[in-house]
Parts: C-alpha cells; sequence; structure tokens
C-alpha cells in the first residue's frame, strides 16, 4: 500500500484549502459592507473584521490537523471566538499527489512554524484597491522558509463578470511554484516596486540611489513579491521597519524556488524560526534576478539608519 503522504506536503496541501476559504471570507465582508476597522498602531495599521475572521479560521483550522504545529498569526486575537463555520477541514488532492523533496520526508509537527498574515494590504482593501489584498501562509522548518501559499482573493476583478475571481500561487523549496507564470522583467530596465502607503524620507532616499526607469507604489508584500515574479518589476525595495516575518515568509519561499533573493536592506537573510523578532527591522530587498546589482547600488547611509 502507499505510505501516507509526508507531512510536509499534508500542511501545504491544508493551507491551499484553507487560504480559499479565507478568500472567500475577504470577498464576503466587502460586499457585506461593513469592515469593522480598528487603529493598531495608527491610522496606516489598520485591522478589519476581515483580518480579525481570516486569522481564526486559519490558525484555527491549522491547529486543529497540525496540533504540534507552532502557528504565529499577524493579529491579537482571543481564540475561544472561533466558530464552526469558519473551519476548513478540506485539502488540495493534487499537492497531495506530489512528491515530498527527500530533504522535507522527516519534518516532525514540533518542528514546523507556520506565519499567517490574514490579509496583507489592509490600508489598501480599506481603500478599494482590492488586487493589493493576499492571504500568506508560510511555512517554516529550520528557520528558513521552505513552503508558502499566496491567496489573491481579488486576481482578475477588473476582467470583467466572466473571468475567474481570486487565485492561489504555492511553492515547496525543492519542489515547485504553481499558480502563475513565472515572467522576466524588461530586460534592461530598472523597474522598482515599494509601499504605497507607509512611505518615509528613507523609503524614498533609497530609491533615488537606484536611479530606477520606474517606480510601481502598490500595497502589500505579498502583492509586491507578485509583481516580481509576474515580470511586472525587477526590485522590491523597501527602506524602513514596519515589514514583519508573516509578510515575508510565503512571499520568500516562492520567490527563492524561482531562483529569486530576498534580504533585508543590509543583505542580511530572514530567519523564521519561533523564537525570533517578528518585525523585519532593517527593511526588505528582494529581486527574480540581479540581486547583487540592487545591493550594491543600496547606499551606506541607508544601510547604517537600518538596524537589524
Ligand atoms: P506595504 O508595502 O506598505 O504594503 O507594507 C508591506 C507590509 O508591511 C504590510 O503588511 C504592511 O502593513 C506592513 N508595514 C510596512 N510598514 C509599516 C508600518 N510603518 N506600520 C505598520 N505596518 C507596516
Ligand atoms: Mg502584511
Ligand atoms: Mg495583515
Amino acid at each position: 500500500s502507499m505510505a501516507s503522504p509526508a507531512l510536509l506536503m499534508r500542511v501545504v496541501a491544508s493551507a491551499y484549502s484553507v487560504a480559499e476559504k479565507a478568500a472567500t471570507i475577504v470577498r464576503n465582508v466587502m460586499s457585506a459592507g461593513d469592515l469593522g476597522i480598528v487603529e493598531k498602531a495608527g491610522p496606516n495599521d489598520l485591522q478589519t473584521k476581515a483580518d480579525r475572521l481570516v486569522q481564526m479560521s486559519i490558525c484555527a483550522s491549522l491547529a486543529r490537523k497540525f496540533p504540534k504545529v507552532t502557528i504565529i498569526g499577524e493579529e491579537e486575537l482571543p481564540t475561544e471566538d472561533v466558530t464552526e463555520d469558519l473551519i476548513e477541514d478540506g485539502h488540495c488532492e493534487e499537492i497531495l499527489k506530489k512528491p515530498c523533496p527527500a530533504q522535507y520526508t522527516g519534518i516532525k509537527e514540533e518542528e514546523l512554524v507556520i506565519w499567517v498574515d490574514p490579509l496583507d494590504g489592509t490600508k489598501e482593501y480599506t481603500e478599494g484597491l482590492l488586487d493589493h489584498v493576499t492571504v500568506l501562509i508560510g511555512i517554516a522548518y529550520g528557520g528558513k522558509a521552505i513552503a508558502g501559499v499566496i491567496n489573491q482573493p481579488y486576481y482578475n476583478y477588473e476582467a470583467g463578470a466572466n473571468a475567474v475571481l481570486g487565485r492561489t500561487i504555492w511553492g515547496v523549496l525543492g519542489m515547485g511554484a504553481f499558480g502563475f507564470q513565472l515572467t522576466e522583467a524588461p530586460a534592461g530596465k530598472h523597474i522598482v516596486v515599494t509601499t504605497r502607503s507607509h512611505s518615509s524620507a528613507l523609503v524614498n532616499e533609497c530609491i533615488t540611489a537606484l536611479n530606477p526607469d520606474h517606480v510601481i507604489r502598490v500595497g502589500g508584500a505579498g502583492n509586491k513579491i507578485i509583481q516580481l515574479i509576474e515580470g511586472k518589476a525587477s526590485a522590491y525595495v523597501f527602506a524602513s521597519p514596519g515589514c514583519k516575518k508573516w509578510d515575508t515568509c510565503a512571499p520568500e519561499a516562492i520567490l527563492r524556488k524561482v531562483g529569486g533573493k530576498i534580504t533585508d536592506i543590509r543583505g542580511n537573510s530572514f530567519q523564521y524560526n519561533k523564537e525570533v523578532k517578528h518585525m523585519n527591522s532593517a527593511g526588505v530587498l528582494a529581486t527574480l534576478r540581479n540581486y547583487d546589482y540592487y545591493a550594491s547600488r543600496i547606499p551606506n547611509t541607508v544601510k547604517e539608519s537600518l538596524v537589524p
């Protein structure tokens, strides 16, 4: 008889379905019209009813199936409030059929850390920039991002009523990345993608120093990594604290699977063990190609302004 699928593949297969349920919640809260906006640290750090419900849905659904896995979500919420209608117990059969990379077959539940951003791009969600929004489920082992699911609930929302709304991108290091068309950015052009709602003098100084041909300002860390893997931008540059481990874990796994690289502005890689500090204090630099070109042009003054 067939051996049962490796834990990692079962976690990814479940995360895929959990992320699709999350996307439904994100769309339902918006269409119901009451976002229930709460300010966390300030007016640019928001939480909506969708952030709350999705966090409960993802964390409770995964915890029920994988009780010994460490799950770290962005929102601080009481777990008692989770109602049964928020639980997703399905999984993606396609993913379960794929072979687990040999180096990950022996992973135990206690060794996995799942980083959850229930809704990345909340500010943009509240402003109706719906395709900036993603749901991020990143899976880490040995401090490294090894698998990730990115759901974009409003993918295609401006493509007309016949277009399929929403998509799920997923990937496992050493195996593959799926749900999108890997596309190179225009050759010889430097297109920088950065924050739309969390700019600062330093953020702008850093971008100016890179002398880009074009700058794209959009919300969401997940969304910006999608811009890299679909050839819309050549570098994601954010010289500021503010972005957290749940913003980068799932995107990092998918970006690395297709040959990209992500570090802080000073070139340090991110760690994702459960004890790590949540804040990516020294910012983000990510590319699909030509990482060294951008890294070598970040001014020392910018690097020295950001303390890891
Ligand atoms: P952005 O590119 O502005 O959408 O930021 C990417 C991610 O980092 C989002 O989840 C933001 O909420 C978060 N982030 C970045 N800067 C800040 C900040 N100054 N305060 C709170 N969250 C931030
Ligand atoms: Mg986020
Ligand atoms: Mg969020």
